[in-house]
Order: C-alpha cells, then sequence, then structure tokens
C-alpha cells in the first residue's frame, strides 16, 4: 500500500503494486507511490474520454476552472513544496517557489485568448478559422522540476478544451500525485488524472488509443522512442528535450560579475536544468579571471539537504544521474582536464556531488560533448568569435544559449547566428510566460508556454459558408 494516491475519474486510487521514492539527500526510500496498472490507466482514459465531451464545450467555465487550480495550487504550496524538496532534493524555498510558480502560471494561462479569425465575409462567403481541442492528452514529465513542467502542460492543455492524464517522473512521483489530489476541488472528474508507475507505464500512454496528443518533458532518447510509438496512431507530439547550451563570454565584459551570473546559471538546481549553461567558453584574454571565479564560487557553494536553513544547492536527484555525472567527470580527468573545484563524490550519504569546474577539456570529450545534467563544467577559452561560434553550434543540441557582452547590438547579432530555441544576451535560464519555448535540432518539436503553447493544444477548424 502506498503512501500518495493516484487520481482517477475524480477519485483517489491506490495501486495494488507499488514503487519505492528515494529522498536524494539521505540516499534512503522515504514514501511509495502507486505503481499503476494497465486496467488503472484505461480507467483514467475513459474518465477523460468522458469528461472531454463537456469540458470542451464552455470556455468560460474553464477560464474559471484555471483561476481555481490557481488559488488551489497556492493555498497547497508549503505541503507540495516540502514533498517536492524530499522527492528531487532542491532546497525547500525552491520547491515551495515552484509551487507558487506553478500557481501564477494557471492564473497567467486562464487569460490568454482562444483566437477564432474571420478570413472572408462578402455577399459569397463567410468563412471563419477556429481553435479546436485535440481530445485527451497524455502529459509525461521529467524528475528535475516537476511541477512547473507539468503547468506548463495541464494549464494550456485544459484552456484549450482538452482533458489530460498525467504521469510524472518514477523519480519524483509524489508532489504530481499530490498536486492532482489538489486539483481536483477546481476540475470536474476526469478532466484530469494523474497516474504513477515506471517507464512501462510511459509507453502504455503513447500507445493508447483513447490518446490524441503526447506533450513530453525529457531526454532526447525517450523523445525518439515516444515519436516512433505515437508514429502508428499518427498522434501529435511537442517534444521538450535536452540542452547542452553553451555560454560565450566576450572580452568587453566585467570578469567578475559575468562569473557570478554564469555560474548560477550553470549549477541552479545542482546542474539539472534543461537550458543550464553546460559549457563555458571565454575570451582568453579574461579567461583566467573568469575561470578562478567561477572555481571560487563553486568552492564556496553550500551544498546540503534542500530542508536545511541555508542550503542553496541539493544533491543529485537519483543514483544513475549520480553514477553518470561521475563518469563524465572522471572521463574529463582521465583525458587530461584539470579540475579547479570540486571534481568528486561529497562524504556521507545522499547523491551529492561536489560543485565542479574543470579547464583544459575541449570538444571531443564527453564532458563538453554531452549533456551532464548535473553540477560539473567545463570552461574553455577562444580566441576567434567565428570559431567559436561554429564549436557551439557543433552540437545536435539546440535547446538555449548566450552571448554575455557589454554591447547589446552585437550580443543580439550574435545571439542570432545560435542554432538554438533561446537565444539569450546578458542572461541565461530566463524563461517568460510570454515567449514560446522549445528546442532546435534534437532539443525538441514545437513549443510550450504563451499564445504558441497554447496552440499546441489545439487544431485549426475552417469554417466555410456559402451565403447563396
Ligand atoms: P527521461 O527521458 O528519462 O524520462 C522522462 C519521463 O519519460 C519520465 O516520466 C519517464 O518515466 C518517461 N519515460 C521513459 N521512457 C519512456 C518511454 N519509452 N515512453 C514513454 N515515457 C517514457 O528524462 P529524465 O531523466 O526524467 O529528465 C532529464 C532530461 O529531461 C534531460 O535530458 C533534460 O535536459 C530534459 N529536460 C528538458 C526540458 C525542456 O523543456 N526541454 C526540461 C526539463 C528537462
Amino acid at each position: 500500500m502506498s503512501d500518495f494516491q493516484m487520481t482517477i475519474a475524480g477519485e483517489l486510487v491506490g495501486g495494488d503494486n507499488a514503487i519505492d521514492v528515494t529522498n536524494p539527500a539521505t540516499g534512503q526510500a522515504f514514501a511509495q507511490a502507486p505503481d499503476a496498472s494497465r486496467a488503472q490507466l484505461d480507467r483514467a482514459m475513459d474518465a477523460a474520454a468522458e469528461a472531454y465531451k463537456t469540458w470542451r464545450l464552455d470556455e468560460g467555465k474553464r477560464r474559471e476552472a484555471l483561476g481555481a487550480c490557481a488559488a488551489a495550487m497556492q493555498a497547497a504550496a508549503p505541503e507540495i513544496g516540502r514533498i517536492l524538496t524530499q522527492e528531487q532534493g532542491k532546497p525547500l524555498a525552491d520547491g515551495i517557489g515552484e509551487v507558487m510558480g506553478g500557481a501564477a502560471w494557471f492564473g497567467l494561462t486562464a487569460g490568454l485568448p482562444l483566437e477564432s479569425e474571420v478570413l472572408q465575409d462578402d455577399e459569397e462567403k463567410r468563412i471563419e478559422l477556429h481553435r479546436k481541442p485535440l481530445g485527451v492528452v497524455g502529459g509525461i514529465t521529467p524528475w528535475n522540476f516537476p511541477i512547473i513542467l507539468a503547468v506548463w502542460k495541464i494549464a494550456p492543455a485544459l484552456l484549450a478544451g482538452n482533458t489530460m492524464v498525467l504521469k510524472p517522473s518514477p523519480f519524483t512521483p509524489l508532489s504530481s500525485l499530490k498536486m492532482g489530489e489538489v486539483l481536483q476541488s477546481a476540475l470536474p472528474p476526469g478532466v484530469f488524472s494523474v497516474v504513477s508507475g515506471g517507464d512501462e507505464l510511459g509507453k502504455w500512454i503513447c500507445e493508447h488509443p483513447t490518446v490524441r496528443k503526447i506533450s513530453f518533458t525529457g531526454s532526447v532518447a525517450t523523445g525518439k522512442k515516444i515519436q516512433e510509438t505515437a508514429a502508428p496512431d499518427l498522434k501529435r507530439v511537442t517534444l521538450e528535450l535536452g540542452g547542452n547550451d553553451p555560454a560565450i563570454v566576450l572580452g568587453d565584459v566585467d570578469p567578475k560579475k559575468v562569473a557570478e551570473k554564469v555560474f548560477e546559471a550553470a549549477f541552479a538546481n545542482t546542474g539539472q536544468v534543461c537550458v543550464a549553461v553546460k559549457r563555458l567558453y571565454v575570451d582568453e584574454k579574461i579567461y583566467p579571471t573568469v575561470l578562478s571565479e567561477v572555481a571560487e564560487l563553486a568552492k564556496g557553494a553550500k551544498v546540503g539537504n534542500g530542508l536545511d536553513e541555508g542550503v542553496k544547492y541539493g544533491p543529485i536527484n537519483n543514483w544513475p544521474q549520480f553514477e553518470r555525472v561521475r563518469e563524465l567527470v572522471q572521463d574529463a580527468k582521465d583525458a587530461g582536464a584539470k579540475v579547479h573545484a570540486g571534481g568528486d563524490v561529497m562524504d556521507g550519504d545522499g547523491y551529492f556531488f561536489q560543485p565542479t569546474v574543470v579547464s583544459d577539456i575541449a570538444e571531443g570529450t564527453r564532458l563538453v560533448d554531452e549533456e551532464q545534467f548535473g553540477p560539473a563544467l567545463p570552461v574553455m577559452p577562444f580566441s576567434d568569435l567565428d570559431d567559436v561560434l561554429e564549436r557551439a553550434n557543433g552540437t545536435h543540441f539546440g535547446l538555449g544559449g548566450s552571448i554575455w557582452t557589454s554591447d547589446l547590438e552585437r550580443g543580439m547579432d550574435l545571439a542570432k547566428q545560435l542554432e538554438c530555441g533561446t537565444g539569450w544576451v546578458n542572461q541565461h535560464l530566463n524563461l517568460v510566460p510570454n515567449a514560446p519555448f522549445g528546442g532546435s535540432k534534437w532539443s525538441g518539436i514545437g513549443y510550450e508556454n504563451g499564445r504558441w503553447g497554447l496552440a499546441a493544444f489545439t487544431e485549426l477548424q475552417v469554417i466555410n459558408a456559402a451565403k447563396d
């Protein structure tokens, strides 16, 4: 019997089996989540299909319901935030902040327009263009920001008139299960269900004949599998996948100030951010200063259990990821990289890895070429701008990238040369509700957020009426 329950057809439901959920700060299982059976998934899908029949009809009611979701999330933020910290590892303030962010996102989404257009209206014809919902959406989320990434899907999907079955990561199912429970007060039964289980459950969702769209956030490897699984039924997919974001620091900046900002953009959430700075390129003129400043910040970073006061960086979320970061850092060391801070696991229980900064490393080494998704940053000098842009773009990834310079116009021009979904200037990580978010190349298909994210949960219908 698990400690948390799924929400299916508006009811709280346990599983016949359960999965252990580990607190990464202790390395110990601290709670269980239900492991949904196929029959339970079918029930969630049937309820979503049934609820869709009426949910799709009244836009005003949907907007009101999203407002109620915002209020319910806000009220439950301390409780859900604490669960999030225990299962994910992030500091408590960040856990609560993520839930509050989700509440705010519900509120903002409630006000987005669902636009219809008149394309022609004359003696002959009236032609209108409408945005219609797709039906039942399967939402599949990763373990780094389980709440906010789910809300980026739930809020626009529901506003557009779809219903949704959400499956969180098996590493962090509890906060989403609690969110599912909390949101039932704001939504009719079946409109939003949360089921938990392993990767196999995700596959069942992608195969399920009731589902018309998959909205997925996670790794490139899983994204490719999902597209393949969804293809025979021509399910729509939005894939928000991994990144290997470059930050390029030009020689005209204040190196100390930029080092602080870049450090935060690389190590926030212990480096487990899809759009974290994952490769740092610095003009050789200021390279030694930036390198030593970033290394000093890494040495001084307060790492620990997210529930402890003053902790800024938590553990790596799970054992496989912890092992992966260890392996990539070891591989860099073996290839001759110089470690300026960290470089190893930390003593004690839990999946703690020292914030790590390495130099004497280049493309061709795994820590540079692959997405490390953890607290280890390669810092590399450059002397030629064209060359560094080529290095920055020489990857299958294309999520984000940044240019750091005191010349804003030049920075914006250079940012346009980055092959990625978001090019930042003098900042990184900054995601806003009024711009689309998505990746180029292997970093994704489609967009989330703003009117573009809402459009992704709709399809166009033309109504073409002859007047005579
Ligand atoms: P993952 O791909 O391993 O898992 C993500 C989700 O997919 C989990 O819920 C998992 O159970 C499910 N899943 C696994 N196999 C499946 C299958 N065959 N069919 C259907 N579902 C399946 O990713 P992760 O390790 O949880 O997350 C880390 C990755 O997510 C990183 O690459 C990171 O960059 C990426 N990410 C991207 C964004 C973005 O918006 N672009 C945001 C956050 C994280």
